[in-house]
């Protein structure tokens, strides 16, 4: 090792899913929305005047906040926005976790939480899934330097009932407890309503499924003041323009196509439910998914060897080589033809 390679910080980063390029490939594989978003989105980047990209955008990016808030039904001081939800979540993890005390996340969850925990050296401590793969709110009823879950979880797609989040909530009060609403839109019971109860909740979401713009990297945040003006100071003190003028426009017009929005939910719901049914015919066990992926193991062949013999056929599908989901495939829900093709290749794979 070279002198200077001594100071550099060594991690291990997340790696995300693929990327592949190519117009027959079926991607399955990044919890993207199959179908475009709004014109509206479309038309509000087009219209854009080149004096927008001339000049740096509102740091507060205060049009979108505004939109959100008053979408939500939240008040502005409330809401914080970012690069994607993972621009908020590893600010989060910055801003809240600073105890000496592990903060606490499932075994099988997001697996970018631990990566920012070993980047901002946070303790932490993962607590096992259930057998059924269900997070058991007793477990989170002990000393912690903060909570953070996805619900509905990934990649299970489970989602804990709004009772049982507030539970976890409510018996630790001297943490910050962050819920990772991605999917939320797809299902589960959001705990939204309860940021005017608990000073110490922060729900975080996105705009990369459920509104079809994960190209456009926003995401957001609800939560108290207290924990919202935190976030600003610390966002604040690291760079200024997260959002650029194009996302800031693109995400306003997202949520201003309300029954567009709708439509795709509704349309990813139900292929979702489509697909379970002939996977299960098929020999696969779908979890109980409430987002816009499966989570299906197969009662004969390994998991691996149908995700290799898929991309072998252009299909890509998540495959997580991990303790306890080994034999999992994690597929995206996409359009119906999508789906027509994974299920007949499917079929081709298992004979
Ligand atoms: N949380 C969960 C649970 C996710 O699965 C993802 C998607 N990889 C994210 C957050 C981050 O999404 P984004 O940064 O695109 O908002």
């Amino acid at each position: 090792m070279k002198k200077f390679e001594e100071n550099i910080r060594r991690v291990t980063p997340y790696v995300p899913g693929e990327q592949p390029s190519g117009s027959d490939i079926i991607k399955l594989n990044t919890n993207e929305s199959p179908f475009a978003p709004s014109t509206m989105v479309q038309m509000s980047i087009a219209s854009m005047m080149p004096d927008a990209l001339r000049k740096y955008p509102d740091p507060d990016a205060s049009d979108l906040v505004r939109e959100i808030a008053s979408y939500y039904d939240v008040d502005e001081s409330k809401v914080f926005v970012g690069v994607g939800s993972d621009d908020i979540l590893g600010m989060s993890f910055l801003t809240f976790f600073n105890s000496d005390k592990p903060i606490l996340f499932p075994d099988i969850t997001y697996s970018f939480y631990d990566v920012w925990a070993e980047l901002y050296d946070i303790k932490y401590e993962k607590i096992p899934l259930t057998e059924e793969f269900e997070i058991n709110p007793e477990d989170y009823k002990k000393e912690n330097g903060g909570i953070v879950f996805a619900n509905p979880n990934a990649p299970t797609g489970i989602a804990l009932p709004k009772a049982q989040v507030e539970e976890i909530i409510s018996a630790n009060p001297d943490s910050v407890v962050i819920v990772d609403e991605a999917y939320i839109d797809f299902g589960g019971e959001t705990v939204l309503e309860l940021i005017d109860k608990y000073e110490n909740l922060l729900v975080v979401r996105t705009f990369s499924k459920s509104r079809a713009l994960a190209g456009m990297r926003v995401g957001y945040a609800f939560g108290s003041e207290t924990l919202i003006k935190a976030l600003k100071d610390v966002k604040f003190s690291y760079n200024s323009y997260t959002l650029n003028v194009a996302a800031i426009r693109g995400a306003k017009a997202a949520i201003k196509d309300d029954e567009y929005f709708k439509g795709l939910v509704d349309e990813i719901k139900r292929t979702r439910e489509e697909t379970k049914m002939k996977l299960k015919k098929m020999g696969f066990n779908c979890t109980n998914s409430q987002t816009n992926f499966l989570f299906a193991t197969h009662e004969s062949m390994p998991a691996k060897e149908i995700f290799e013999k898929l991309r072998d056929r252009d299909i890509y599908v998540r495959y997580f080589e991990k303790d306890r989901i080994d034999n999992y495939l994690r597929i995206t829900i996409g359009t119906k033809e999508q789906m027509n093709a994974l299920i007949m290749a499917l079929e081709d794979i298992l004979g």
